[in-house]
């Protein structure tokens, strides 16, 4: 079969290796929790594991299935980092600021391996072999030293070093690297499993957690929230909106929808390698990103190779989409070209104006945390220890991502054209190499 004879498009290889499901809640109309939170992807869970820890009792509602949204179709790359570089942070808004942020992702990384040893996620297949950042031209490796420097000195992380042109071709098995920055932080996961497993846990410790439970509409009282469901009225003291990108399902998280982008990702699996395939691609089984503005990543999962972008994918899936991302993996892995494309799949990132994920209230009652740009299987997993800071009149400081405020985007009706209009032109930019 020719590597392009398509596969369908979805459902993901995650779907496809997903681990037994567990029996979710019910509820009752007319229950009432201390809060309820909207979202079952990992900052719902997150919210619902450090709110029960507080000893507050929380109720997670999920409108399709735990994991359904970026949570369980993502490249399950962990990883500490945000969209703007440390180096950048610190050079806008100061050292301390860059050192919070910075620890803020170390803490992240880590914390999935404590989720996934508290909960015993076997299926997760968590390897922590950490990131490698791979320069696609001259320049882009001299920042990429620099940014090593850096973070080295001013930052004192001794987890980044800096690999050869001729370190990559060895490890990756493919020529077409300047150079590149090994991150010895994060690893590589099994999204889908790991929310599974980690929902799992959550109901065994007797968190409530509904799937099929769509919140339909969502009321501020004094007294607190009442968020409306198909099967009834929930009342809660409080709310927390972690929807994401996802956040168009109904006008209950109406606020995040205006504040976030959602931008189309996809992916690609082959089947199995075999011989030197296997043994000369993505020697070390880490996550690899590129340098280049519409970032391209790949990594190894149960002996596939994975491929993922970010371009002018539009509102929906495309074949033409789906074909670019196919070419891209084989200008970079020449001997994939036969090799049968198994699964292919996408889903939605949230970005936001500042490429920041932010925490806060709306107000007394309504708590978010959404917009990790992309980069959210690690930060996400982690955000509900501050959610639960938050809930009970604690000031949680994490440096950008609480001091400035998730601001709606302007002009909403024309923003998805232009969205467009701009991955094309840094998709064009990327192709003539500037
Ligand atoms: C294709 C792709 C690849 C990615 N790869 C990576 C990666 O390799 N590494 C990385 O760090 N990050 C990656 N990300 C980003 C990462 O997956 C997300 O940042 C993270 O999963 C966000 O989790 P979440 O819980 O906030 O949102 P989600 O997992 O999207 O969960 C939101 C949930 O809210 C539910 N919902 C919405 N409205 C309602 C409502 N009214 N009532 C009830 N439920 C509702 C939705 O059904 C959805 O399940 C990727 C994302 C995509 C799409």
């Amino acid at each position: 079969m020719s590597s392009r004879a398509s596969a369908p498009i979805g459902p993901s290889l995650w779907q496809s290796t997903a681990s037994a499901r567990p029996t979710f809640s019910t509820h009752r109309s007319e229950d009432r929790f201390d809060v309820a939170i909207v979202g079952g992807g990992y900052t719902g869970l997150s919210s619902a594991r450090y709110l029960a820890r507080k000893g507050l009792s929380p109720i997670v509602l999920e409108a399709n299935h735990v994991g359904w949204g970026a949570s369980g179709r993502n490249g399950g790359v962990v990883s500490g980092k945000f969209r703007v570089s440390f180096r950048d942070i610190s050079s806008r808004y100061g050292l301390e600021t860059a050192r919070r942020m910075h620890r803020l992702g170390i803490e992240a990384t880590e914390h999935i391996g404590v989720l996934v040893d508290e909960y015993k996620i076997t299926a997760a297949l968590y390897q922590p072999s950490g990131s490698l950042r791979c320069a696609h031209n001259a320049a882009s490796f001299a920042s990429l030293k620099q940014e090593c420097e850096w973070l080295n000195s001013a930052l004192g992380d001794q987890a980044c070093s800096i690999l050869s042109a001729e370190h990559l071709q060895e490890e990756i098995g493919s020529g077409n690297f300047s150079g590149g920055m090994l991150n010895r932080h994060g690893g590589i996961i099994h999204p889908f499993n790991f929310v599974l497993g980690w929902a799992d846990g959550l109901l065994q410790e007797g968190v409530t957690i509904c799937e099929q439970t769509p919140v339909l509409s969502l009321k501020v009282e004094s007294d607190g929230v009442c968020l409306e469901t198909d099967n009834g009225t929930i009342r809660a003291k409080q709310v927390v909106l972690a929807s994401n990108s996802y956040s168009n399902i109904s006008p209950a998280t109406r606020p995040i929808e205006k504040a976030v982008i959602p931008f189309r990702s996809a992916m690609i699996a082959t089947k199995p390698l075999e011989g030197t395939a296997a043994e000369h691609l993505l020697r070390f089984g880490r996550s690899y990103t590129e340098t280049r503005r519409m970032m391209r990543w790949f990594r190894k999962a149960q002996g596939r190779l994975l491929y993922g972008g970010r371009g002018a994918f539009g509102k929906e899936d495309t074949e033409a989409a789906f074909s670019a991302l196919h070419k891209a993996m084989v200008r970079q892995f020449p001997e994939l070209s036969n090799i049968e494309v198994t699964h292919r799949w996408s889903g939605l990132v949230a970005m936001t104006l500042d490429s920041l994920p932010h925490l806060g209230r709306y107000n007394d009652r309504v708590i978010y945390a959404a917009g990790y740009n992309g980069s959210g299987v690690a930060l996400s997993s982690l955000m509900g220890k501050y959610v639960a800071e938050l809930a009970t009149g604690q000031r949680p400081d994490l440096g950008l991502v609480t001091s400035s405020r998730l601001r709606p985007v302007p002009f909403q009706l024309v923003r998805e054209p232009a969205i467009r209009t701009v991955a094309g032109w840094y998709q064009f930019l990327d192709a003539i190499g500037l």
